[in-house]
């Protein structure tokens, strides 16, 4: 099972990510914790992505997909992946397409989760990240909005992408992303 997990900031991708990881045995692919890594390792990608994610902007796309590149190929990713935070515009999903297409890799679903603006804000100003401040926040939905929700219409041209409402407790969120992945995972096997 390979899956994208996509929604703007604080929609819960990292939560409900931890849960599939648990339930399905596949690996979280998150760009936010690899940059996140390099930045406190002070890798050159580190130093070059920590300027970008303090202003709430995205880094550039060759840096992610060539993150991502790199992960997909190591052994725990064989048996499928969920990545979390990627792809944020349309060049990194044309991209991660050519690079599942060489690898002979396809994807089986899209989720995105929907949240109301007024809960996003709520849950990111009690998460209390370095770039959770009023500032930072409001720069990161403009990203979202500018440049990540044109993915959701790609994916959804493709008919693979389903929306889940995420505006409840976790737990009845996963309800719903078990029942998505569970359905996919039923229409998918041959
Ligand atoms: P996240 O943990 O997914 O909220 O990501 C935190 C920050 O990392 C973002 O605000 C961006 O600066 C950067 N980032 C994470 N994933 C990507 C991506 N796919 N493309 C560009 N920047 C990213």
């Amino acid at each position: 099972m390979r899956l994208i997990l996509l929604g703007p900031p604080g929609a819960g991708k990292g939560t409900q990510a931890q849960r599939l990881v648990e339930r399905y045995g596949i690996v979280q692919l998150s760009t936010g914790d690899m940059l996140r890594a390099a930045v406190a390792a002070g890798t050159p990608v580190g130093r070059k992505a920590k300027d970008i994610m303090d202003r709430g902007e995205l880094v550039p796309d060759d840096v992610v997909v060539a993150i991502v590149s790199d992960r997909v190929d190591q052994q725990d990713a064989k048996a499928g992946f969920i990545l979390d935070g990627f792809p944020r515009t349309v060049p990194q999903a044309e991209a991660l397409d050519r690079m599942l297409a060489e690898r002979r890799m396809p994807l089986d679903l899209v989720l995105a989760l929907e949240v109301p603006e007024k809960t996003l804000v709520e849950r990111l100003s009690a998460r209390g990240r370095p770039d959770d401040d009023c500032e930072t926040i409001l720069e990161r939905f403009r990203q979202f909005n500018s440049l990540t929700q044109p993915v959701l219409d790609y994916y959804g041209r493709r008919g693979i992408l389903r929306r889940i409402d995420g505006d409840a407790p976790p737990d009845e969120v996963f309800n719903r992303v078990r029942r998505a992945v569970d359905e996919a995972m039923a229409s998918n096997s041959p």
